[in-house]
């Protein structure tokens, strides 16, 4: 990518460029397949702003170690990279355990390159093994909105047998689904498009409704993954006194005017979920392989990965868009 516009626009163009060379403390990858996330289409249409001149986007990427193998990673490896690609180790955030918050991060596809591509480079300190019983297209998505959707379920305080929301129903949400019925929660999804609504449904929602209609009882949880402040709004009005909203979402079209009497007061909580922590990535991935998280994929060719892009954008994928070069 070299400027953002919109996907419609054929934004993402293929290119002949070199490897990329080793660095110390980096392993190089040969990658074998790389999840689309909602984030890609916010960094390829430029709302989030640019941080290079040029970036290969994607950041749910699985890969083989071929190049600088480790000890810890053997050529030949099979490991994951998420969108946290490093962190400085030294600000006040890291050094108290919440490196998701670290004011010197490096981002996967947005500040450095990433996986829609056939090679990349990747800190050989930010990639993770991968449950075996996942294969390449299965894994991809785990990397993202896997982890990021299980770090929701923790900023959300979300508890065995809870009642839990979901508005909106992508990737990140179809694989917390199985998660939160694992955990025996009873999960209440509201989303536009049929199709959404349908996998919801046969994934065991115990609700389904589309965008405007309500939930039937007050959620202890709910998490909000549409790019919508108005979504956030309709999820803050289905929340018990001393409930807590999460949202799942780098970023909001707006944030519109709510009326602090009704939805907030009550000790309801609204709270951000922002990147990830190396602890949530393993943590994660064990329990994915533990109740053996299947996520439904529809895969692109790497030379279609605009088309995977406007597909997501328009809401046609049902599940996880995973890109294979
Ligand atoms: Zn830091
Ligand atoms: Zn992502």
């Amino acid at each position: 990518m070299t400027a953002p516009a919109p996907v419609s626009q054929q934004s993402l163009r293929i290119a002949d460029i070199p490897r990329p060379p080793l660095t110390p403390g980096h392993i190089v990858l040969r990658v074998r397949a790389c999840g689309v996330c909602r984030t890609d289409l916010h960094i390829v249409e430029g709302e989030l702003s640019p941080r290079r001149d040029a970036v290969i986007p994607g950041h749910q990427i699985v890969g083989e170690v071929v190049e600088a193998a480790t000890q810890m990673w053997p050529i030949g490896a099979r490991v994951g990279v998420s969108w946290i690609g490093g962190v400085d180790g030294t600000c006040w955030y890291c050094t108290h355990g919440a490196e998701n918050l670290c004011d010197a991060p490096t981002f996967t596809g947005y500040s450095v390159d990433g996986g829609y591509a056939e090679y990349m480079l990747a800190r050989e300190d930010f990639v993770f093994a991968l449950p075996l019983t996942l294969d390449d297209l299965q894994a991809a998505p785990q990397l993202c909105a896997g982890i990021i959707g299980f770090r929701s379920l923790r900023v959300a305080g979300v508890e065995p047998h809870e009642r839990v929301g979901l508005f909106g129903f992508g990737a990140s949400a179809h694989l917390v689904i199985a998660v939160l019925t694992a955990w025996d929660c009873a999960v209440y999804v509201s989303t536009r498009g049929a199709a959404h609504r349908a996998l919801a449904s046969s994934l065991g929602a115990t609700w389904v409704g589309t965008e405007r209609e309500r939930p039937p009882v007050p959620l202890d949880r709910a998490i909000t993954f549409a790019p919508s402040g108005d979504v956030v709004v309709a999820a803050l009005a289905s929340l018990r006194k001393g409930g807590i909203l999460a949202i799942n979402a780098i970023h909001l079209d707006r944030m519109p005017q709510f009326d602090y009497d009704a939805l907030l007061w009550g000790e309801r909580q609204i709270r951000s979920v922002t990147n990830m922590t190396r602890t949530d990535a393993h943590d994660f991935l064990a329990i994915a392989a533990e109740i053996r998280l299947r996520p439904q994929v529809t895969v692109f060719p790497l030379e279609k990965a605009n088309e995977a892009l406007v597909a997501l954008k328009s809401d046609a994928i049902n599940g996880a868009a995973v890109i294979v070069p």
